[in-house]
C-alpha cells in the first residue's frame, strides 16, 4: 500500500536521506527510531511531501510519484498525495482562534468540501473517540497539551486519509499526559489504521510496532519486527544505539 524506493534527499550540501527503501502495509504500523539527526523527521515529511525528495519514487494509495533532480514535481501532485495522508505534529500546531469542534471542522469543509452539517456531525464522533466530547466549544489554550494533541489527532483523521503520520507526537508532553496520547494511537491502530510514527517511547513502539525500522546517518541501519530489531539486532551500531536508551 506504501512503497518508497531509492530515496534521496539533501539540504544544500548536507545530504540527509542516502537512499531509503520502505513497504509497509494496509493497516499496519511502522515506527521509526534512531538517534537524533539520523533523518526520522525528514523521512516522515517526504511522506507527505512536506519535504520534497530529490530522487527515488513514493507509491502511496494508489498514486506513484516518482522524482528526478531535474524535474519539479507538480503543485497538482503535491495537493493530491498530501490529501492521502494526515500529520500529527509534536507541537499539535492547532487554529488557536478556532474552538476544539472548529479545528476538527475546518479540513472537511476546506478540503473535503463537505457540508458544515457533515463536517459538525463528523467532528463530534471524533471528539468522542479522543475522549474529548465535552471540550467541543474550549479553545487550544484551555487545554492541557494532552487534550491538543489528542484534538490534533482527531482532525488528522477528520479528512479521512489513508495514512497517519506521526512526528513525534508525545515529546512535548509533561510526562504525566503522555499515556493519554499513546492509548488512543494504540486504539487506532487496533482498528486498522495505517500509521507511521516517529517515536523516542520503546516501549510503545515495541507493543504497537508491525514494523520497526532504525535509522543512522541517512540509511536504514535495521529493519523488521519488534523483536528483532529491538531484542536481537544484527548491528554493533544498532545495539550501542538500543543500550543508550534502556
Ligand atoms: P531526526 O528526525 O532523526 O532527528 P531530521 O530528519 O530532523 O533528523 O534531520 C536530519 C538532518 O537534516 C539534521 O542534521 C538536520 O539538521 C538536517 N535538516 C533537517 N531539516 C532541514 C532543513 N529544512 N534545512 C537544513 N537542514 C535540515
Amino acid at each position: 500500500m506504501i512503497e518508497i524506493l531509492d530515496l534521496h534527499k539533501s539540504f544544500g550540501q548536507h545530504t540527509v536521506l542516502k537512499g531509503i527503501n520502505v513497504k509497509l502495509e494496509h493497516g499496519k504500523v511502522l515506527v521509526i527510531i534512531g538517534p537524533s539527526g539520523s533523518g526520522k523527521t525528514t523521512l516522515l515529511r517526504c511522506f507527505n511531501l512536506l519535504e520534497v525528495p530529490d530522487r527515488g519514487t513514493i507509491e502511496l494509495g494508489g498514486m506513484k510519484l516518482s522524482f528526478t533532480d531535474a524535474k519539479e514535481i507538480s503543485q497538482h501532485n503535491v495537493v493530491a498525495l498530501r490529501k492521502k495522508t494526515g500529520m500529527v505534529f509534536q507541537s499539535y500546531n492547532l487554529f488557536p482562534h478556532m474552538t476544539t469542534l472548529g479545528n476538527v471542522m475546518e479540513g472537511q469543509i476546506t478540503v473535503q468540501k463537505r457540508s458544515k452539517e457533515d463536517a459538525r456531525k463528523r467532528a463530534m464522533e471524533l471528539l468522542e473517540k479522543v475522549g474529548l466530547a465535552d471540550k467541543s466549544d474550549s479553545y487550544p489554550h484551555q487545554l492541557s497539551g494532552g487534550q491538543q494533541q489528542r484534538v490534533a489527532i482527531a482532525r488528522a483523521m477528520a479528512v479521512e486519509p489513508e495514512v497517519l503520520l506521526f512526528d513525534e507526537p508525545t515529546s512535548a508532553l509533561d510526562p504525566e499526559l503522555v499515556g493519554e496520547v499513546l492509548k488512543v494511537m494504540k486504539q487506532l491502530a487496533a482498528e486498522g489504521m495505517t500509521m507511521v510514527i516517529v517515536t523516542h517511547e520503546m516501549a510503545f513502539a515495541a507493543d504497537v510496532a508491525d514494523k520497526i525500522i532504525l535509522m543512522e546517518d541517512g540509511l536504514i541501519l535495521e529493519e523488521g519486527t519488534p523483536e528483532e530489531v529491538l531484542k536481537h539486532p544484527k548491528s554493533t551500531r544498532a545495539r550501542q544505539f538500543l543500550n543508550r536508551l534502556s
